[in-house]
C-alpha cells in the first residue's frame, strides 16, 4: 500500500543514483525530513526539469511506500532562489545553513520555524548574495536553536543563578556564567554577547557587525550547545 503526500519542501542536497535518478534530502513544514528517490531526473527529458536543484523552494507530491525513499511523482517551483548560483559566499552561507539544519533536525517531527527560518535565509541570500558570510551563519544557527526549542539562556547565570553581568559561557549549563563560575566554561566578551543578543533580535538579512574573535565566540556558544544539549556536531560556520 502507497500513500500520497503533497508538502511544500527545500532541498538540502540532491545525490546523483544510478544511471539517471536523484536521490533528495527534503526538508517540509509539516513532516519535518524526508529522504526521496525522483527517477530518470537526470535525463534530458525529465518531466521534472531543473526543478530539484539544492536549495530550491518547491512543491511536490509524494508516494510513500514501505521503504525508506518516498518516489517522487510530481514537482513545481516555488522559489529557484536562482541568485544564490551566482556567488560563491552565498552558495557556501546555503549549504552550510542546509546542513546544520539537517543535522540537528534529522526526524519527522515538524518543526515548521525552522522551515520558515531556512526560507528566509534563502530568500536573503537570493536577494542580496554578499550576506553569505560566517557571521550570518553563526546567526542562522543561534536562531535555529531557538526553532529547535534548544535557546541558550544568555542573561545573569546559569550555574549559580546570579543575576549579575557574565564574563563566559558554558554549554553544559546551557547559557552565561558569572566571575565566580568562570571555571565551568569559556570567556564570552561583551562583543561577542551583543552580536548574539542583537541577532536574536534581528530578521537573518540585517547582521550585526562583529570582529572576527568575537564571531569565534559566538560560534563557540552555538557548537557547544547543540553538543551538550543535541550530542551533534555542526560544520564550521565559514572557511577563514
Ligand atoms: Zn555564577
Amino acid at each position: 500500500m502507497s500513500l500520497t503526500l503533497k508538502t511544500e519542501a527545500i532541498v538540502l542536497r540532491s545525490i546523483r543514483y544510478g544511471e539517471a535518478d536523484r536521490i533528495l534530502h527534503l526538508y517540509t513544514p509539516d513532516s519535518g525530513r524526508i529522504g526521496a528517490i525522483a527517477k530518470g531526473a537526470r535525463r534530458t527529458k525529465s518531466k521534472f526539469g531543473a526543478r530539484l536543484e539544492p536549495f530550491m523552494r518547491i512543491s511536490l507530491v509524494l508516494r510513500k511506500g514501505k521503504g525508506d525513499l518516498a518516489t517522487v511523482s510530481a514537482v513545481d517551483t516555488i522559489s529557484a532562489y536562482s541568485g544564490i548560483r551566482m556567488s560563491a559566499g552565498a552558495l557556501d552561507c546555503a549549504a552550510r545553513s542546509c546542513d546544520a539544519l539537517s543535522r540537528l533536525l534529522d526526524g519527522p517531527d515538524p518543526h515548521v520555524d525552522a522551515y520558515n527560518l531556512l526560507a528566509n535565509m534563502l530568500a536573503a541570500l537570493n536577494a542580496n548574495p554578499q550576506l553569505g558570510t560566517p557571521a550570518t551563519q553563526v546567526a542562522f544557527r543561534l536562531k535555529l536553536l531557538v526553532a529547535a526549542g534548544l535557546q541558550p539562556q544568555l542573561s545573569g547565570c546559569a550555574v549559580c543563578g546570579a543575576d549579575v553581568d557574565t564574563v563566559g559561557f558554558s554549554g553544559a549549563a546551557g547559557g552565561t556564567i558569572c566571575e565566580a563560575c568562570t571555571h565551568q566554561g569559556f570567556p564570552l566578551g561583551f562583543e561577542a554577547h551583543r552580536f548574539l543578543v542583537d541577532s536574536l533580535a534581528r530578521p537573518i538579512s540585517d547582521v550585526p557587525d562583529v570582529d572576527d574573535l568575537a564571531l569565534r565566540q559566538a560560534e563557540r556558544v552555538v557548537a557547544e550547545t547543540v553538543e551538550h544539549h543535541a550530542q551533534i556536531r555542526l560544520r564550521p560556520a565559514g572557511a577563514r
